[in-house]
């Protein structure tokens, strides 16, 4: 790129680079960039290592095996640990917290966020390092990030700068498929995210340049539609009315012009109509039957919904519920939510803390940062906690294929993310240094 420029100009060039780099990080944080730096090495053995158990979100006694690595060595940063197990009927691994806590913290009580599960098994997807890329089941997703947050407090601690901090680690066993009623498999992180000021998520980091200071929650709803069984040469006929099908195919419609802008979406998933019609939930599938000679007398339809707040989710279920209120003839429907995951707005607060992390990632020599479009991705553990303090998502690592068998890490993006990290969570706990 620079064949054009005399070696001597670009010498000057780098060397005035890194004269402005040095001048923003305090001589804490020029200790802190050699900390992580010489355990690059070790860092990356240590992903090996998690990456190599399998622990997929079903698989409990893996969840625990990659639980008890972290534990143990957050246990050797002077961390207090504990499991928090799930009830047996969930099916879940349960969760891993670690904390130390200041009687008077110096800045912020942080709170760093993880998961131990992948999506998929992880059999036939070994840790693999051809150089260019890692393979293997959740080295990005998220077992790469749950390393950043390991190394970050690694080389935070080597400089001292736990000293007089309040810090935990949460790390959930079930964020791909969180355990049901949610109210029962996030309560032990909200109860910690009241006892923070910021949070930090280590989710995979987003292309572009961006960190994500807001995500949409989910409900899921289900439309129960009734027709009147009868004969089909009277559809659309005062004598049968519309049936069941036309029904549901109406309200459906309905949704489809009322949701195809804006922040809200909402996803019929599955349809089942005919003269009847079974669902089973546990399975996600269904049956139906029904003749072409007769008016349908049974629809149901599973989707989902997502918005960015309780305002804007409500104001959708109103307009759903007013949507399929408005029956054609000898028909009826019955429309019911499940909030399962909260919105997780953009607040002021949220935008601060990118603030920080987009003068880090300067100082640091990296990108500027910007905010991701909050309805550019699905929900995370973030979600959760985001309604109680400021928080931000997407500090992980970079790589590809996210939630696909090929997954892969770009290893030259753990270094930056690990160096990233340190300096923020510095800064939070010690915002005169
Ligand atoms: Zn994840």
């Amino acid at each position: 790129m620079h064949h054009n420029l005399p070696g001597v100009v670009l010498a000057s060039l780098l060397a005035a680079a890194q004269a402005s780099r040095a001048q923003t990080l305090s001589p804490a944080e020029k200790r802190l960039v050699q900390s992580v730096e010489a355990r690059l090495g070790e860092e990356m053995a240590a992903l090996e290592k998690v990456v190599n158990v399998d622990s997929g979100t079903f698989n409990t006694e893996g969840v625990r095996e990659v639980g008890r690595f972290f534990e143990k060595e957050l246990q050797a940063l002077g961390f207090k640990t504990r499991w928090i197990p799930m009830p047996e009927a969930m099916h879940r691994g349960g969760h891993l917290v670690a904390e130390r806590v200041a009687a008077k913290p110096s800045g912020k009580r942080v709170l760093l966020i993880g998961h131990l599960d992948t999506v998929f098994e992880g059999q036939g997807h070994r840790f693999q390092n051809d150089g260019a890329v890692i393979r293997g089941a959740g080295v990005m997703d998220m077992k790469g990030g749950d390393v950043v947050i390991l190394f970050a407090l690694k080389a935070l601690e080597s400089a001292g700068m736990l000293e007089g901090a309040t810090v935990r680690v949460f790390l959930t066993g079930d964020e791909e498929n969180p355990g049901l009623p949610t109210s029962e498999s996030r309560r032990d992180i909200v109860a910690v995210a009241k006892e923070s000021d910021v949070a930090i998520s280590f989710e995979p980091d987003t292309p572009g340049g961006t960190i994500v200071v807001g995500r949409r929650g989910l409900s899921t709803w289900s439309l129960d539609v009734t027709g009147a069984q009868g004969h089909s040469a009277y559809v659309l006929r005062p004598r049968s009315g519309a049936g069941a099908v036309y029904e549901a195919s109406r309200i459906l419609d309905g949704f489809r012009g009322a949701f195809s802008a804006g922040n809200v979406t909402v996803n019929p998933g599955l349809v089942l109509g005919g003269t009847d019609v079974a669902y089973d939930t546990t399975k996600s599938a269904g049956t139906s039957a029904g003749k072409y000679n007769v008016v349908s007398k049974a629809v149901t339809v599973k989707g989902d919904l997502r918005a960015l707040d309780e305002p804007e989710r409500e104001a959708a279920k109103a307009r759903m519920r007013e949507i399929a209120a408005a029956n054609l003839p000898k028909t009826s429907a019955k429309l019911e939510f499940d909030d399962i995951v909260p919105g997780w707005p953009i607040t002021e607060g949220n935008r601060s803390v990118l603030k920080t992390i987009d003068t880090v990632s300067r100082a640091l020599g990296q990108p500027p940062l910007t905010e991701a479009d909050p309805v550019s991705r699905g929900f995370g553990d973030s979600n959760f906690v985001g309604g109680l303090l400021s928080a931000a998502d997407g500090l992980g690592v970079k790589g590809d294929g996210i939630h696909s068998p090929g997954e892969s890490l770009d290893p030259k993006s753990l270094g930056p993310a690990t160096l990233r990290a340190a300096l923020l969570i510095g800064r939070l706990l010690h915002p005169a240094n």
